[in-house]
């Protein structure tokens, strides 16, 4: 039974089997029961990496959420920072205005 489809290695970004790579066509990849080529290329992850990778992907996970709100918060300083830059110009025009005024009326 063959789809036609071409056979590729790809990697596995489950818990169990993290980074563990397999080789399957284009629709095996995602539907094992296409029955056309899925192999595992890599032995599979021992009880203890098992163990270990779900909560260092919980962490993983948890640290790139953080880096994110901090990228919009980073986001936002730098949109606050260019308003009162803004700001700062129109008073700084503002200011020369009044300092040719007060020449003008001396
Ligand atoms: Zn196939």
């Amino acid at each position: 039974m063959s789809c036609g489809g071409y056979i590729k290695t790809w990697t596995s970004w489950t818990d169990l089997n993290l980074g563990r790579r397999f080789e399957a066509c284009e629709i095996s990849r995602r539907n094992r029961g296409n029955r056309h080529h899925w192999e595992w290329l890599d032995a599979s992850t021992c009880a203890r990496g098992k163990e270990l990778i779900p909560g260092l992907l919980r962490i993983m996970r948890a640290m790139e959420d953080d880096l994110k709100l901090i990228e919009e918060q980073k986001k936002e300083v730098e949109d606050k920072l260019k308003m009162v830059d803004r700001e700062k110009k129109e008073l700084e025009y503002k200011v020369g205005e009044l300092g040719k005024q007060k020449r003008i009326g001396q």
